[in-house]
């Protein structure tokens, strides 16, 4: 029984679970890590990152990734696939349910992350993968030569609109006020950039069509005068932030309004053994090196857990 059970699991393959994963796996501990629906995280999503220290000219995203979790492997991490849907925390091991399986570990670090946000309506839902995406570099180039539209006022926002400026004839960014979130730098980029232009206080009511199976247009409403009129567009790319992966916990952590775990010490839940790392505990910096710095600290917070433990 006690061989089959973990030191640490790690739930998450973003910048921060993988980078708790090389600490754990050179601290000997062979870490489980889990791979749910979003590999590798946002940094997976995104292109070129700037802003990563030891990189001058930037890396792209998924290959830090990759290069992050290539390091981990060979110290010794292990990787599957799976998607958590319950885990017990009132009992030594802790119990995660993977639906097939289940696992017992001794500790576990989450760093599930952020999922990306959806408006929520049925018409949007009903054409997602038809026109309407929450990943830019993914989707981008199946709209080359076409009309693209972005939603939101955020960094996100800003960065996906000048990505696809690549692919699409225009690039129009719908924001639902007229002030923006997004940094000054990454707003102005946009401002200047000659195929973006800005349509603020305005909603979006509708994604046309449903019945072609096709984003052909939108029912926006300007919040000012409450006038709707339809916008002809090929692809609609959602940019307004996102939520954090802890339904699967059940209530049993601690948890801020909006669903981000809360810690203490920077990684320490409520809960003795389980730690927590980057975005899915952090939603003030949400950077690739803050998501990594909390990573290795909960690396090390469970190491010490262990060892006090005799481990
Ligand atoms: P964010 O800063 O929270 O911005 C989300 C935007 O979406 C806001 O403008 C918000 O409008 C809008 N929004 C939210 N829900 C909406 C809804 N239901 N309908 C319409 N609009 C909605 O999120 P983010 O842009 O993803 O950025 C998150 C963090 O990551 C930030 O700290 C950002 O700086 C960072 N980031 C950095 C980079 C970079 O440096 N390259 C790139 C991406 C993200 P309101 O303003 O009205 O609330």
């Amino acid at each position: 029984m006690d061989n089959s059970v973990r030191n640490v699991v790690i739930l998450g393959t973003g910048c921060s679970g993988l980078t708790a994963a090389i600490y754990a796996a050179r601290a000997n501990l062979k870490p489980l890590v889990l791979e749910g629906h979003e590999p590798g995280g946002q940094l997976s999503i995104t292109t070129l990152v700037e802003n990563f220290p030891g990189f001058p000219d930037g890396i792209q995203g998924p290959e830090l990734i990759e290069n992050i979790k290539k390091q981990a492997a060979r110290f010794g991490a292990e990787y599957k696939m799976a998607h958590l849907i319950s885990a017990d925390f009132t009992k030594r091991p802790f119990v995660l349910n993977l639906g097939s399986e289940q696992i017992l570990t001794r500790t576990m670090i989450i760093a599930s992350g952020a999922s990306a946000r959806w408006l929520g309506l049925p018409s949007e839902q009903a054409l997602i993968g038809h026109g309407v995406s929450s990943c830019a570099t993914c989707d981008g180039f199946f709209f080359s030569g076409k009309p693209i539209t972005v939603i939101g006022g955020g960094d996100s926002a800003m960065e996906e609109a000048l990505f696809l400026t690549r692919f699409a004839t225009k690039v129009t960014i719908i924001h639902r006020r007229d002030g923006f979130r997004a940094s000054k730098i990454m707003l102005d980029r946009a401002r200047q950039h000659p195929k973006i232009e800005f349509l603020t206080n305005t909603v979006i009511d509708e994604v046309h069509d449903v019945h072609k199976k096709e984003v052909t247009g939108l029912r926006l409403r300007n919040l000012k005068d409450g006038k709707q009129r339809d916008f002809p567009t090929s692809a609609m790319f959602l940019g307004i932030g996102h939520d954090p992966n802890t339904k699967w916990a059940n209530g049993q952590l601690d948890t801020d309004a909006d669903g981000y775990l809360i810690t203490k010490n920077y990684v320490f839940t409520k809960i003795p053994g389980v730690f927590a790392s980057g975005d899915v505990q952090d939603r003030r910096y949400r950077q690739a090196i803050s998501a990594a710095g909390t990573g290795c600290m909960a690396a090390l917070e469970v190491e010490k857990f262990l060892e006090e433990e005799g481990r």
